[in-house]
């Protein structure tokens, strides 16, 4: 199995193409973001080199370093949860957020990306199975979110949604799932135009996500290879 993430990628931007395909979607509509937490910054390098632009971390303090040793170009997204202390790093370092759970965030965000003279490309994370482990705002409440982030926290470009699956959960239920945030995202959108994203897929079920509508993809090991 050491087929290198060039060979990797071949192989996941024809299952693109392919899902795009039957989902009667061009594949420009979808961005491929590289997971990269926990890889060094020769693997970046080494995805980079091969046209990947994306990039997803979950650390802040991660993210910072590899932002000053990668090539300036590159695209960073945070997409782990977002804690108080760490929204500077963030706001410094990062173009997307897709972690969006909380007003408090938001605000510090707001307030540190205003510092920065800086704005942001902004996913609200949802909680759309209800868990009461998994961070997100409630299916229920996203509109009214999204509306006050809108009013509100003008830093922050607000983009669409964003929803982390249960990995453990069945092909069914993912599908189930995805439907449901398909639906809510599709209201979210008559109401607010603007929110034309949805981060949906990983790397066990982004060809489904393709079908439920996701944009964003954020594909970590089975692009880039086992995480240290
Ligand atoms: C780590 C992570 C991923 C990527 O997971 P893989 O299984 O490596 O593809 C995607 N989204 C989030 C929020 C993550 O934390």
């Amino acid at each position: 199995m050491h087929k290198g993430i060039a060979g990797r990628l071949l192989e996941i931007s024809s299952k693109i193409e392919a899902a795009c395909h039957l989902a009667q979607r061009p594949d420009e509509e979808i961005k491929l973001v590289a997971v990269s937490k926990l890889q060094s910054i020769d693997v970046i390098n080494e995805a980079y080199a091969l046209g990947i632009n994306n990039f997803g971390e979950n650390y802040a303090q991660e993210l910072a370093e590899k932002f000053s040793a990668c090539p300036r170009d590159i695209i960073w997204h945070f997409i782990g949860p977002i804690q108080s202390n760490k929204v500077s790093l963030i706001a410094k370092h990062a173009n997307w957020v897709h972690s969006i759970d909380r007003e408090k965030i938001a605000r510090k965000l707001n307030d540190a990306l205003e510092s920065e003279g800086k704005k942001i490309h902004a996913l609200v994370q949802v909680n759309i199975d209800k868990e009461e482990s998994k961070s997100g705002i409630l299916p229920e409440d996203v509109v009214d979110f999204t509306n006050q982030l809108i009013a509100h926290y003008p830093n922050l470009i607000l983009e669409g949604l964003m929803f982390m699956p249960n990995i453990n959960a069945s092909k069914k239920a993912k599908i189930d799932t995805m439907n449901k945030i398909k639906g809510l995202h599709k209201s979210l959108l008559s109401e607010l135009p603007s929110c034309t994203h949805l981060s949906l897929g990983t790397s066990s079920d982004f060809e489904e996500s393709i079908l439920t509508g996701s944009t964003i993809l954020r594909i970590g090991e089975s692009l880039l290879g086992k995480r240290s």
